[in-house]
């Protein structure tokens, strides 16, 4: 197959939603004759694996963030690369377009990874779901922050500490300290206590028993400053 062809039948292949799918979703102003480009991606013949290059991912949720938003977050479970020199990357954040692309790809905890090529991997079929959804949040919760103009932080542990590869970042905090706890407070201003409500309810709902109590804790000592 032609590198042509494979671009043309790519979202076909891959069993992607299709664009107006997409539109759909979003309630988007954009058309879809403006979506008719398609992904970049690089494809390795042999092992069958593909990863999407993360710019042609940005430039395409460009196309569809509406215009009321501050900005637009897209995550695959698809692999992607910036460089062709890379072996992946986690994702890319174009602040100046307001848009970020992520895999959570590389997170599955059943996944065994070459080192030296982006086209050997194997992903074992059992998945231990919990881990892998509570690294994709932690990833989720960093890369929004970024996108709200939050930098790395130094000060303690955080969920906007920076990390050099995955094993750093799979041991990084899912919480914000009190300064990024803070700075987002002053961006978005929203209300603290339902805050963590919420957060709770999520965390009991997915069985994480740890960060459940933890948030209780944090509630009940929040009552009781009040
Ligand atoms: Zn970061
Ligand atoms: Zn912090």
């Amino acid at each position: 197959m032609s590198p042509k062809k494979l671009k043309i039948n790519f979202h076909k292949k891959f069993n992607l939603p299709s664009s107006d799918q997409i539109l759909h979703a979003l309630n988007t102003p954009a058309s879809y004759e403006s979506l008719q480009a398609d992904l970049d991606f690089r494809y390795d013949k042999k092992s069958k694996n593909f990863q999407i290059k993360t710019l042609s991912l940005n430039l395409f949720l460009k196309k569809i963030r509406p215009n009321d938003t501050c900005c637009l977050i897209g995550f695959t479970e698809y692999d992607l690369y910036v460089e062709d020199s890379d072996l992946f990357v986690a994702g890319l954040c174009n602040g100046n377009l307001g848009v970020g692309a992520f895999s959570i790809m590389r997170y599955h905890p059943k996944l065994n990874f070459s080192e030296e090529n982006w086209f050997e991997y194997k992903q074992s079929k059992i998945c231990d779901d919990k881990t892998w959804l509570m690294r994709s949040c932690r990833l989720m919760v960093h890369e929004t922050c970024h996108l709200l103009g939050l930098a790395h932080c130094k000060y303690k542990d955080c969920c906007m500490n920076g990390s050099g590869h995955l094993k750093e970042d799979f041991k990084q905090s899912m919480f914000l300290c009190p300064i990024d706890l803070k700075k987002l407070w002053l961006i978005l201003g929203f209300n603290l206590p339902e805050r963590y409500e919420n957060l709770k309810q999520f965390f009991v709902k997915n069985k994480c028993e740890k960060e459940s109590k933890l948030l209780q804790k944090i509630l009940k000592d929040l009552e009781n400053f009040e």
